[in-house]
């Protein structure tokens, strides 16, 4: 018998913005589990299904806990916001799927995608992203600093638009700060930058600024950063990267 495992990304808040298929799998469940933050943003429309949470810190109990629910017979959902392939558990799900392989009771996964925050973030602030372009996570939690440190360099050095997720959390209040200092090398003080916060939940905030204010703001764990390219240009208050269309053909 084989029974598949759900691993749902559920876009970036309360649910409009989840897909109509993440949605039409999330009601099918017996079970979804996930950080409580995101149980919370699913409401009630989901109050029948059985709601496991684990906290932060312990992701490898929250996909333990799927597998064990698997096997006993239950139709079993993990839950991500934005998509759960972008700093999100859909990896280490996988990287725990051997583990829970027999032969009398195969386990499959799959995931199923969402709105990341820098796809609804993007659409908040104008079109920032609308050229190659480069998320990095400011958080040192599970990557080492000199290589986040490397990969700002490196980005800002290549031209990409940016957008930084994790940009700050109560032990890393001056990592935005920092991460400006590093890409100062390579990016002026008037490009055009901004951010998002709360993208799809109660207080969204969004901000257009340059790159020298950027460095002095002041964001949070549910803020997702951008930052230009060299022909990155704000229009209407929105923050612009162009494709390269000529506008006169
Ligand atoms: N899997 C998620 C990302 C998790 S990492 C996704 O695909 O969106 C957590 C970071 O994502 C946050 O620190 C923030 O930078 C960004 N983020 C997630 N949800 C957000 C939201 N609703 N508003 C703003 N930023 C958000």
């Amino acid at each position: 018998m084989t029974n598949c495992i759900y691993i749902v990304g559920m876009g970036p808040g309360k649910g409009t913005k989840m897909t109509i298929e993440a949605r039409a799998i999330l009601k099918e469940m017996d079970t979804i589990i996930g950080y409580q933050v995101y149980l919370d943003l699913l409401g009630e429309e989901y109050s029948d299904k059985e709601l496991i949470s684990t906290p932060m810190k312990k992701e490898v109990e929250r996909c333990r806990i799927c597998y064990e629910k698997a096997l006993e017979g239950k139709k079993v959902a993990m839950v991500c916001s934005g998509d759960a392939g972008i700093y999100g558990m859909a990896s280490l799900m996988y990287e725990l799927l051997q583990e829970y392989s027999n032969p009398n009771k195969k386990i499959k996964l799959r995931v199923v995608p969402g709105i990341t925050a820098a796809i609804s973030g993007a659409a908040e602030i104008g079109a920032p992203l609308n050229h190659d372009f480069c998320v990095i996570s400011l958080s040192d939690l599970l990557t080492p600093w000199e290589k986040i440190e490397k990969r700002l360099k490196a980005a800002a050095y290549a031209d990409f638009a940016i957008a930084l997720y994790n940009p700050s959390s109560k032990k890393r209040s001056h990592y935005l700060e920092k991460a400006c200092i590093i890409m100062s090398e390579y990016i002026e003080n008037t490009r055009p930058c901004g951010y998002v916060k709360n993208i799809g939940r109660e207080g969204t905030e969004i901000k257009v600024c340059s790159f020298e204010e950027l460095k002095n703001e002041k964001v949070d764990m549910f803020t997702t950063v951008f930052i230009g390219n060299s022909c990155t240009k704000i229009i209407d208050n929105k923050l612009i990267t162009p494709r390269g269309y000529k506008k006169n053909e």
